[in-house]
């Protein structure tokens, strides 16, 4: 634990940076596994020395952020895929054997795994840790040096990243650069093995253009509006409280918070209800609460007040936990969980992601026209779906595309390594976590290793019949 929490350093020379970076890849360009273990080791122990650290700063430029919240959503989440990356690491490391056909025989093939090189991650604000060190926890893992630019909006944070990395890591293998949009463009034009960004579609698209100029490969996690398909047969006192903790975890600021709500039309009052007594049943007052976040700062606070009143301009009914005076809680930034019912396309809220503690709850006439809605718009990054038989929920896993599934809750699918983590169409492209992160950042080389005995010479010129006669052969038996 340090005393004071850092400021921001000086500007850094990214591009020096970025060469010192290559030339300790082009001096050891396949890592140990004892080196790579050495590296996870490294930030096990900067996270576990820094945990009060992460909470004070992270609460710092949130305002409020429950320490709880940091333990679970970030160190945890860290310390968790740091052990499964451990455990695993020898075997995802491993030359993979592949079948050879037997028009190849008696060749044999492997998959050989590479590091990429030297890799960029560019991370948001709304887990600030979690997500500038899972990606580069991977990326380290599959043997690459790492350069992060993490978010400008949480400024203590940032630094105390800058601040951790450089005293655990040599700045060739692993550093972090502080600063804005300008600092990201130029990140992004840098001409990386491969270019990780987490963040908003709009950024998302100028980084695939910065990244197509040197032909990066990109992994692009996004945003948008994950739904929370509510079939007629859910149990309310089982739904309500699970979609209040997802939608009401770090107030709202979740990329994968379930967004809004499709209930049966008959429900949707009783839903509304159900979900305002959880709300209010884990979060007693909001306003004083510890336990409840604050929004990151005035201009999304701004925006999400916004998102409200137009909704109410245009017809919906706002239910807001406590006085629901939102306005005059500006100071702390705390904005009270809203449910939004009678809904429309029209209004802004069902046409961006919300991204705070507001949800909408739309109502549907039968299965098909729930899916239907949720494949008119882009295909979201999450889905939640509560109750349905086998049947039903197969029906909505087959017709409807997601980056990822919870099913009878929301969030934990983000939490299995072994499941891979990534968006889709505008919630992005790509994915990591466990063995698909380390394969991200892995180039898997094709070999084939022909043996000194080979009746490949039976297909050289000069053609004729016997080309003919192995050619068919070759049709037979592939
Ligand atoms: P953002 O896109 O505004 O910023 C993300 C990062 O990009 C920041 O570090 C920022 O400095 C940098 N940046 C901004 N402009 C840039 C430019 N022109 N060139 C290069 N870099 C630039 O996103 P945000 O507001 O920090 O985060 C919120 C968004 O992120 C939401 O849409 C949310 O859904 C999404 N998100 C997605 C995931 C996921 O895992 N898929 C996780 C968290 C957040």
């Amino acid at each position: 634990m340090i005393d004071v929490l850092p400021q921001p350093g000086p500007p850094r020379d990214i591009r020096r940076l970025f060469e010192a970076q290559r030339a300790a890849y082009a001096g050891e360009r396949h890592p140990s596994l004892a080196q790579r273990h050495d590296r996870l080791e490294r930030l096990a122990t900067m996270t576990e020395a820094h945990e009060q650290d992460i909470i004070a700063a992270i609460a710092t430029d949130f305002g409020t952020r429950p320490a709880q919240e940091t333990r679970i959503a970030e160190l945890f989440v860290i310390s968790a895929g740091i052990r499964h990356t451990r455990r695993n690491l020898n075997r995802w490391m491993a030359q993979q054997r592949v079948p050879t056909p037997l028009y190849l025989w008696p060749g044999r093939s492997r998959v050989h795994r590479q590091p990429l090189g030297v890799v960029g991650v560019i991370s948001p604000w709304n887990y600030p840790v979690q997500l500038a060190l899972l990606p580069a926890l991977a990326a380290l893992a599959a043997g690459n040096r790492v350069m992060l630019k993490p978010s400008e909006l949480t400024p203590r944070t940032s630094a105390l990243l800058e601040h951790m990395v450089a005293k655990h890591f040599s700045e060739d293998e692993f550093a972090v650069v502080t600063g804005g949009p300008d600092v990201g463009d130029k990140f992004s034009h840098l001409p990386f093995d491969h270019l990780f960004f987490t963040g908003s579609t709009a950024v998302g698209r100028k980084i695939a253009l910065a990244a197509a100029a040197n032909l990066t490969p990109v992994t692009l996690e996004l945003g948008g509006k994950s739904p929370a398909l509510i079939h007629a047969d859910a149990d309310f006192g089982m739904v309500a409280p699970r979609l209040a903790t997802g939608k009401l975890l770090n107030a709202g600021q979740t990329c994968i918070a379930p967004d809004y709500a499709l209930v049966p039309a008959s429900r949707v009052d009783a839903l509304a209800a159900a979900i305002r007594d959880s709300a209010a049943s884990q979060y007693p007052s909001f306003r004083e609460n510890p336990d409840y976040s604050s929004i990151v700062n005035d201009g999304h606070f701004r925006r999400l007040t916004a998102l409200i009143d137009d909704a109410v301009q245009k017809g919906a009914r706002a239910i807001a936990l406590g006085s629901g005076d939102t306005a005059t809680h500006m100071p702390d930034r705390k904005l009270a969980p809203t449910v939004l019912v009678g809904v429309k396309d029209s209004m802004a809220v069902m046409n961006e992601e919300i991204f705070g503690p507001v949800l909408p709850i739309e109502a549907y006439d039968s299965l098909d026209q729930a899916i239907e809605k949720i494949n008119a718009r882009p295909r979201p990054l999450s889905l939640y779906m509560f109750g349905g038989d086998e049947a039903a929920r197969r029906s909505v896993l087959d017709r409807t595309t997601a980056g990822g599934v919870t099913i009878d809750d929301t969030l934990w699918h983000f939490t299995n390594e072994n499941l891979p983590f990534g968006g889709i169409g505008a919630s992005g492209i790509g994915a990591y976590h466990g063995e698909r992160g380390f394969l991200t950042f892995t180039h898997q080389k094709a070999v084939f290793i022909q043996p000194r005995l080979s009746f490949t010479w039976m297909l050289r010129p000069p053609y004729g019949k016997r080309f003919d006669r192995v050619f068919e052969l070759l049709k037979k038996i592939s």
